[in-house]
């Protein structure tokens, strides 16, 4: 594993800001005196006069005041979720950025300034952690082997289909296998495909239709990502943090410039400047898109959609496009389990789940929750303490990233 600096930061009016935002001069120098002053008397509104938290919207106004909100969270938040704040519901901000306002930031500014005394500045955005020298893949990778090596088999484009239960037990499950049906008995199963799939694929007994219309009506948010190989970035590193080759030392770039489709912007230089054959001379970035399957992004050729992700990081003034050297797009389905629609009635498809005695429900889609990999691994790992030890209750496993101070500090 490699040590490295985690750095993240908005882009936004072609210039670089705090993420999550915060109150230092660098942020008003760059919204200028009258945006600055904008967002002063919207706060003020906002501290006196209270709107009822109906929508995720509204939840943001009244701790962010209308014009920061309007900047930093309105068109992020819909191109994340495809929908917009007023059609979110504030649990959302509730559970996501509890905790999170125009005070907190405040003070969090006031007491890295003063904590960071005579140091510089930027080392307040800088936090550590572990990479795989080639990326999280390697990781997996590397745990199959150990797996196999004790004996463990691993099966895979095996798709499972059907999951036949009975007497609140699952007995097999039906996986394609080159166009072929074969069922695959268990004792136990632990499923990660997601909580959608899973219970529609049930067979046998039959599933209350409450259970299956909250299953089905469970949302998604689709992703779509292109690499794109350039000779260089035209962003110039201000920062004091060194990098090789002098790019800027970002892992990610929250994009909120509103004109463009864009979300992020990933430097795979500075994951782990091993994914790159040349890392000083060249730049590996990550472009992602949040859509739908199937909606006209989704379906465009990979052809059409590089050349318009392309266009759009000139317009942002991030490249020119006679310095791209190779590209690649990958689509993924189900990237992000979303809170709304009968994801407020996943308490009773969990309790629905949890009379399966041997079906344990893990993982990001697994569990239809906004889990981290971290997360996700620690479910698992929750899991195989129960069945080792007998013990009957899931909550353990279910109650995985609920723990508030994670999500009030962190806005993936
Ligand atoms: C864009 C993006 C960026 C992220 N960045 C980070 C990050 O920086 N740090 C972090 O910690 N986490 C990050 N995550 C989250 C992380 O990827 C997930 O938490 C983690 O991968 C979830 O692990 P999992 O095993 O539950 O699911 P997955 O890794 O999705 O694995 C589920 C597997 O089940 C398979 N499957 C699905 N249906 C079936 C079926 N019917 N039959 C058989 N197999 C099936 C899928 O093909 C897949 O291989 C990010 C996620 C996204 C989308």
């Amino acid at each position: 594993m490699l040590v490295r600096n985690r750095i993240s930061r908005i882009y936004y009016l072609k210039k670089f800001f705090d993420y999550p935002i915060t109150m230092k001069k660098e942020t008003f120098a760059n919204l200028g005196l009258v945006r600055t002053i904008k967002v002063g008397f919207r706060y003020l509104k906002s501290v006196f006069i209270k709107k009822k938290e109906t929508s995720l919207e509204n939840f943001y106004i009244n701790r962010f005041g209308k014009k920061l909100y309007s900047m930093f969270f309105e068109k992020y938040t819909e191109k994340l979720w495809g929908r917009h704040p007023s059609k979110i519901s504030a649990d959302w901000g509730a559970q996501r950025v509890k905790g999170l306002s125009i005070i907190a930031i405040i003070k969090d500014s006031f007491m890295k300034l003063f904590k960071i005394k005579g140091n510089k500045v930027e080392t307040s955005l800088i936090e550590e952690f572990w990479y795989p020298k080639y990326g999280p893949g390697e990781l997996w990778e590397k745990l199959a082997k150990e797996f196999e090596k004790k004996g463990g088999q691993i099966l895979k484009s095996h798709k499972v289909k059907y999951v036949n239960i009975k007497d609140n037990k699952v007995e097999s499950v039906i996986c394609i296998v080159n166009d072929k049906e074969i069922e695959i008995k268990g004792d136990i199963f632990v499923s990660s495909m997601p909580v959608k799939d899973l219970v529609e694929g049930f067979k046998g007994d039959k599933v209350p239709k409450k259970y299956l219309n909250i299953a089905s009506g469970l949302p998604y948010r689709d992703f779509i990502t292109v690499g794109v190989l350039v000779k260089k970035l035209k962003l110039e590193n201000k920062t004091n943090i060194p990098t090789l080759g002098n790019i800027v030392p970002d892992c990610w770039i929250y994009v909120q410039e509103p004109d463009v489709k864009m979300g992020r912007i990933q430097i795979f230089n500075n994951w782990s400047p091993y994914m790159l054959k040349d890392p000083e001379n060249t730049v590996w970035i990550g472009l992602e898109y949040f859509c739908n399957e199937n909606d006209e992004y989704w379906n465009m050729t990979d052809e059409e959609f590089t050349i318009f992700a392309i266009s759009e990081l000139e317009k942002m003034g991030i490249i020119n496009k006679e310095d791209v050297l190779d590209t690649h797009r990958e689509k993924v389905k189900k990237a992000y389990p979303a809170y709304f629609d009968t994801y407020s009635e996943m308490d009773k498809l969990i309790e629905y789940l949890n009379k399966f005695t041997n079906l344990y429900c893990v993982g990001r889609n697994g569990q239809h929750k906004y889990n981290n990999m971290d997360h996700s691994m620690l479910t698992a790992m929750e899991t195989v303490k129960n069945i080792k030890n007998g013990i009957q209750s899931k909550d353990n496993i279910w109650n995985v990233n609920t723990e508030k101070s994670y999500h009030e500090s962190k806005e993936n």
